[in-house]
């Protein structure tokens, strides 16, 4: 695998680029949702504008095999973004508030993109993924199923003594549920 570390200070003037190929290892143990595997290429480039002036853009495009939310079963998840990122070496701190410029310190020798290229895919998952509709591990939905309903008639006997005790938001996300 190509280096992710660039080495700002001795960046010929110009376009640099090349091609990371990330599959399964790449990512962590510890990601906000669990990667079975993954095959995605990036096609980063890196370009120097001035001596502290670099230009990044990274078109990610795979797929990642991550768990459904529905079913907790592996489903497979579409990676295709571009994202481009000004790079500025400036001063002693390092900020990365802006969403469209990173400034390093100048001091620094060296950038390390690996960070900046996992989120980048990362944040193409949306909060909820699940499989299409009908196409969940129906063994799975049952027993997850099955666990609601118990859950479900368990409160209604707690709550016979009035229709009222149900909350009716409760309700309407429960018909959602359903309908979905
Ligand atoms: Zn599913």
């Amino acid at each position: 695998m190509a280096s992710f570390k660039w080495n700002l200070k001795a960046l010929p003037f110009g376009n640099q680029s090349v091609i990371y190929h990330l599959d399964g290892s790449f990512f962590r143990e510890n990601e906000p949702t669990r990667i079975f595997a993954a095959n995605v290429d990036v096609d980063f480039s890196i370009s120097r504008k001035s001596e502290q002036d670099y230009e990044l853009a990274m078109d990610c495009h795979g797929t990642l095999n991550i768990e459904c939310d529905r079913c907790l079963e592996e489903m497979v998840h579409v990676v295709d973004v571009r994202y481009e990122l000004s790079v500025r070496q400036e001063g002693s701190d390092y900020d990365d508030s802006n969403e469209h410029v990173l400034v390093v310190p100048s001091s620094w020798r060296e950038l390390d993109v690996e960070p900046l290229v996992r989120d980048t895919v990362l944040l193409t998952i949306p909060i909820m993924h699940h499989h299409d509709d009908g196409e969940c591990n129906s063994e799975m939905m049952d027993a997850l199923g099955r666990h609601s309903v118990t859950h479900a008639s368990e409160n209604e006997e707690d709550n016979n003594d009035g229709e009222a005790a149900i909350d009716p938001r409760w309700e309407a996300l429960q018909k959602l549920k359903k309908n979905n």
